[in-house]
């Protein structure tokens, strides 16, 4: 229940009836007695700077998870952001500091990451590709140079965005190889879509089937998208015998990160 005492975050976006996070949010706070709530707020793009203004104000606000479209009006709108953040020109939580300021980070990519080494996939020294670069790829991108591939392959349609995204990361990870091309799937020990493709009924698979079956039996394959939980391109991975990660699994092991960052969930939770 919601009282005058309790703590609030909140999640912005728009629209906002879609997002799990009000739920699984609040299962926590319930699990651990905590007098916090969450709500979801639908808040128009041209809002999101007098959002911004209140939330400085808003004193029972200890902060907010940012969705699609402001995760790019957040990053640019916020007192401080973290070196990630800024790289990448995006926030998905924010965490509102005792004197009203507003501090954003991009935990996406560090949570598709904890996902994989909770499925026993360890990153470091390993060749990867990425099928996306937009918000979730480009930060999970971002945070797989982080914990050491030795590998990075980008794709996307807009071959543009690849190779930006490339560059920047080429200037912050020298050590890690990052290419804009598939070339020999056979290489691969990590396989990623991070575009929507699989959401819709009749999307084509991100890897073309031939491409998969090229895979190796140990190849991990993940899926960034959470509905349907199982996609079609994980379910011909897993018909490959493949091991594969679900969207939802990535979005479960942000959770205490997202929590953490506003300091409503201890990091482990
Ligand atoms: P986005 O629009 O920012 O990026 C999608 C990218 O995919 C774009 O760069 C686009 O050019 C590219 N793309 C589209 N079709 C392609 C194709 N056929 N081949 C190659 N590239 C293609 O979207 P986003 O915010 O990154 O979200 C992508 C998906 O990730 C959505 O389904 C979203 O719901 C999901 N998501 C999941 C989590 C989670 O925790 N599981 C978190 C964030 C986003």
């Amino acid at each position: 229940m919601i009282k005058g005492s309790t703590r609030l975050v909140a999640i912005i976006g728009a629209p906002v009836a879609q997002v799990k996070s009000p739920e699984n949010f609040n299962a926590a706070f319930e699990r651990l007695r905590s007098d916090s709530a969450m709500i979801a707020m639908d808040i128009a793009p041209e809002g999101v700077e007098d959002f911004l203004s209140l939330a400085r104000r808003w004193k029972n606000l200890d902060g907010f998870v940012v969705t699609i479209p402001h995760k790019q009006a957040v990053a640019a709108g916020v007192d401080s952001i973290t070196p990630r953040a800024a790289l990448l020109g995006a926030a998905n939580v924010v965490r509102r500091n005792a004197d009203g300021t507003l501090a954003g980070d991009m935990l996406d990519g560090l949570g598709f990451v904890r996902a994989a080494r909770n499925n026993g996939f360890e990153p470091s020294g390993r060749q990867a590709l990425l099928i996306g670069c937009g918000g979730a790829g480009s930060a999970i991108a971002h945070a797989l140079c982080e914990a050491g591939v030795r590998e990075l392959a980008i794709v996307d349609a807009d071959t543009m965005r690849a190779e930006r995204l490339a560059g920047l990361l080429r200037g912050e990870f020298p050590a890690v190889e990052i290419v804009t091309q598939i070339g020999d799937p056979a290489r691969f020990d990590l396989v990623v879509n991070a575009t929507p493709l699989g959401m819709k009924d009749g999307d084509p698979l991100p890897l073309a089937d031939a491409a998969l079956t090229l895979l190796k039996p140990t190849t991990h394959v993940a899926d960034v998208v959470t509905s349907p939980e199982v996609t079609p391109f994980l379910t011909a991975a897993r018909a490959r015998g493949l091991s594969i990660q679900t969207g939802p699994e990535m979005a479960k092991a942000q959770l205490s990160l997202l929590g953490a960052h506003m300091g409503v969930l201890a990091a482990e939770t």
